[in-house]
Formats: structure tokens, C-alpha cells, sequence
């Protein structure tokens, strides 16, 4: 049969749309999502037909599948953008797939907030106009001891707003060695210039004495500013002013104090075997000024920038109006709210902020969630299967999120190593499944991380590698 034949045998856009299974997809999908994928798989039909993929001889069997092509590619362009993954790569504080998961009992209360009216700027005593800044502020100076607190919408914000009220077109002293870029692109200097005020580095890369910040004050100092290094560190010949140092320097010129603590931690660390983290507590003790931090990194909260403490500081921020353009919705406060709470109890806290949670994980609970998994898959895939093999292995977990960077956690995870097939090409088919695994390949081999894992995802995990084990096979 000629080519021109073959193209006459595909059928027309309406004829498919009669088809049983169609209907049943147009009661399911937007139209215009099925007849998009039926155009589409008609036109890779006439390509395939084109480059004589398909041939008289089996160009009946591809047209007797079209309805169920259609049907997988209109289920796949009807998904959400943003989507759940299945965070297997051991990184707790992972910025790329959304830092700190937010526990379901939050988000009740998160839920409960944004499908109704609420009081976000109504003071209920009064009756009239209230702060949406008023909900978090008692909460946090409990925790933190700090006077006063506020809360936008993340740390850079947080950062650039404090400078653009204390010193704009002033000069802020900071030590060459904390002007760092924190991913994406925040870099400090930046943001410093975002903010009107004028940067003023001293000291050297490695070290900065007290004698460099005095030296730099003039009528023009606004502020001297501690940035938390985040996500490196100098070991070797090194040092850096202390707190301590620096406010007796503020108090001697009467010239604020702030400090970026990046991720913010409100607990003592060390007691579950992680490395002392100077808390926000500490620096609110030790006399800090002003003291910001993120909301998903440490905390476990949601995506927020917090700002607590010295009251006329505070206040004159609220009035700033770059406040406006920051600020937070109604959906963080409830969030942050209902998260903050949880800090009342430290016990309660460990298991209900899942960043927290999965941090303090005992070896025994990783070891347990290992054996699970590995059993469930061992119970699935073939064990005549030469392809695949899975065993449990040590390895260690990253705190993530600039957090801690030198920080190794012991961990166990599911390691898969495969024979005669491609391991990056598994890597991707997981990465591809309908709720994506993401996973960490090393030496040619698979590693799932039993901590960034919950256990409700164990059989969508088994799932996904048995749809890919066959998908790289080439058996579907
Ligand atoms: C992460 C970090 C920031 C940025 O915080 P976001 O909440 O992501 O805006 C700023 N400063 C430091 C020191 C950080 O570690």
C-alpha cells in the first residue's frame, strides 16, 4: 500500500472523540486536554508513517491502541506542575524540593484559616482594624526572649528589610569573611544593596578582629552586621569576632547590632548528637539587636523570614513601607502559628516537625524503615530476576539547606545495583514515575535514604521501581 493510503487509514479528531474510552475521559479531563492529546498522538502517527515506522503491516495494531496512547498522554498533561516527590536523596533541608514538609495536623489548621473568614487584620476585642503582625508576635518572643517580632515573607526579605529601616543610605560593617551567596542568588552584598544601605567590609577572608569593625566607625555607621556562614566554613588560621565582642563595641557607640542566623534553630541540637548550633535564643541572651531567620530551614516551618527583637526597632519596620511589598499571607501565619505551638513541648515537637523528626532519627528507626522496604521489595520483584539486586547500606545524610554544612549523618538506605541495565536511565524512569523518586546515584548505584523517606510511601516506592525495572528492561 502506498504511504498516501496508509495517512487515509488514521481516523479524524471527532471519530476518535466517539470512541467508548474517550467518553469516559471527557468525564474525567478538561476537552481541551483530550482532543490535544488525540492531535498529538495523530500527528506522531503521520511522522511514524513518514519515517516507515509503521507500514501496512502494522498499522492496525497502532491504530487499535491510539484510544489507550491518548488516554496515558491526556492523564500526564492533566497533572499538576508542582507536584509530591519522593525525596530519597537523604538532604533533610532540601531547597530544590521545597526545604521543611509541613505536618498534616498543621495543615488542618491551614485549612482551617483559608476556607473561611478569619480575624488577619480584625482585632476581636475592639471590633475594629487590627495587625496581621499581632497573631505571631507573643509566641515568638516567648520562645525566642526576644521584646518584639515580625514576620515576612523569607529571610532575604527579612535581611533587606531590617537594613532599609536601620540604615538606609548608611553604612553597615560587616566582615569580609560572612559575605557569602547562599544559593539561587542571594548573595549578601546584594541584598545589602537592594536595601539602600552601603556595605562596608572589613577585616580579610579568613580573619576579622574586633579592632577592624572599631576602626570602620564613622557619623555615617548604621548598623554592624554578624551574617551566619551557612553553608561553609574556614577551618585552619582563622577567627572571627565574637558576639560578645561586638556588643560591647555597639553599646560603646550606640550603634545596633543585627545578626542574619540564616537557619534559625530554637533547640539545643547537641542533645540528639548534631553538632551545637548557636540557637536564636543565644543571640537574644548575649544582647543582639536584631536577630533574622527562615521559617523552612531548621525551624521546620513554612517558607517565612523572622525577625525578632529590640521593640523600636520592630515598630519602625512595620511602618517601613517595603513591609507592603513582603509581606505574609494568611496561609504562612497559620502555618507558622501552628507550628511555633508545637515548640511549646519539645517531646511533642520532635515527632510533629517532620524536619526535626526525621534529624533525630535513632539508627534503630533507620534500620527498621530499611528492612520494611527491603522486604516489600523483595516480595515484589522476581527473585530469579538477575537484573536487580537490593541490600541495605550505610551511608550518611546531609542536614541540607546550608544548614550545618559539615554535619555527616549516619544513615541506612536501599541501595539497588543492576546488571546489564542502565543505571542513569533507571535513575531517570524513577525520577519520570507519576509521584517522581528522586534519587542519589553513586559508584553505578542506586541509593534511597531511609530518613527523607516516609514510611505511608513505602509500596508507591515498590511500584515505581517495578514499572521501571520493566520500563529499562524494555518490557513496556
Ligand atoms: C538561607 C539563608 C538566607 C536566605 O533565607 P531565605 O529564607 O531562603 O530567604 C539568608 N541568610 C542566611 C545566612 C541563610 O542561611
Amino acid at each position: 500500500m502506498e504511504k498516501r493510503n496508509l495517512f487515509s487509514l488514521i481516523p479524524k479528531v471527532d471519530e476518535i472523540l466517539k470512541e467508548p474510552l474517550m467518553t469516559r475521559l471527557l468525564d474525567k479531563l478538561p476537552r481541551v486536554i483530550v482532543v490535544d492529546s488525540i492531535r498529538e498522538e495523530i500527528q506522531l502517527l503521520r511522522e511514524d508513517i513518514k519515517n516507515d515506522f509503521i507500514t501496512e503491516k502494522n498499522i492496525d495494531k497502532r491504530i487499535e491502541k491510539l484510544p489507550s496512547l491518548i488516554e496515558k498522554r491526556a492523564n500526564k498533561k492533566n497533572r499538576f506542575k508542582l507536584r509530591k516527590v519522593i525525596n530519597g536523596t537523604g538532604v533533610v533541608i532540601h531547597t530544590n524540593l521545597g526545604r521543611s514538609p509541613i505536618d498534616e495536623e498543621i495543615m488542618k489548621n491551614v485549612f482551617e484559616i483559608s476556607s473561611n473568614y478569619s480575624n488577619l487584620e480584625f482585632d476581636l476585642e475592639s471590633g475594629k482594624r487590627g495587625s496581621r503582625y499581632s497573631h505571631l508576635e507573643k509566641i515568638l518572643s516567648d520562645i525566642t526572649g526576644a521584646e518584639a517580632a515580625m514576620v515576612v515573607n523569607n529571610n532575604a526579605a527579612a535581611v533587606m528589610l531590617v537594613l532599609s529601616t536601620l540604615a538606609k543610605e548608611k553604612e553597615v560593617i560587616v566582615s569580609r569573611g560572612e559575605l557569602i551567596e547562599i544559593g539561587g542568588s542571594f548573595r549578601v552584598p546584594e541584598v545589602m544593596e537592594q536595601s539602600g544601605a552601603i556595605l562596608v567590609d572589613v577585616g580579610t577572608t579568613n580573619k576579622t578582629h574586633i579592632w577592624d569593625y572599631e576602626k570602620a566607625i564613622n557619623e555615617e555607621t548604621g548598623v554592624f552586621l554578624k551574617v551566619h556562614t551557612s553553608n561553609y566554613r574556614i577551618l585552619g588560621f582563622t577567627s572571627s569576632v565574637s558576639i560578645e565582642e561586638l556588643y560591647e563595641l555597639k553599646n560603646k557607640y550606640n550603634i545596633p547590632l543585627v545578626e542574619d542566623l540564616g537557619s534559625g534553630v530554637l533547640i539545643d541540637l547537641s542533645k540528639y548528637g548534631l553538632e551545637y548550633e548557636p540557637t536564636v535564643q543565644d543571640s537574644i541572651k548575649k544582647g543582639v539587636d536584631i536577630v533574622t531567620f527562615s521559617g523552612d530551614k531548621l525551624l521546620g516551618g513554612p517558607q517565612a523570614g523572622i525577625i525578632v527583637g529590640k521593640r523600636e526597632y520592630i515598630d519602625e519596620m512595620k511602618k517601613n513601607p517595603l513591609t507592603r511589598a513582603i509581606r505574609v499571607d494568611k496561609f504562612t501565619i497559620s502555618a507558622l502559628e501552628a507550628t511555633l505551638k508545637l515548640y511549646l513541648d519539645e517531646e511533642g515537637m520532635k515527632k510533629k516537625v517532620p524536619t526535626i523528626n526525621m534529624l533525630t532519627l535513632s539508627q534503630e528507626e533507620l534500620e527498621n524503615k530499611a528492612n520494611i522496604l527491603k522486604e516489600k521489595l523483595k516480595c515484589n520483584i522476581n527473585i530469579n530476576d538477575k537484573n536487580i539486586d537490593i541490600e541495605i547500606v550505610d551511608d550518611y545524610s546531609e542536614v541540607g539547606g546550608g544548614s550545618l554544612p559539615l554535619e555527616k549523618l549516619p544513615t541506612k538506605c536501599i541501595c539497588i545495583s543492576l546488571k546489564d541495565l542502565s543505571v542513569s536511565k533507571f535513575e531517570k524512569s524513577l525520577r519520570n514515575f507519576k509521584t517522581p523518586i528522586i534519587t542519589r546515584v553513586y559508584k553505578d548505584k542506586i541509593y534511597i535514604d531511609m530518613r527523607t523517606i516516609k514510611e505511608s510511601d513505602f509500596d508507591t516506592i515498590v511500584e515505581g521501581v517495578l514499572e521501571t525495572l520493566n520500563e529499562v528492561k524494555g518490557v513496556l
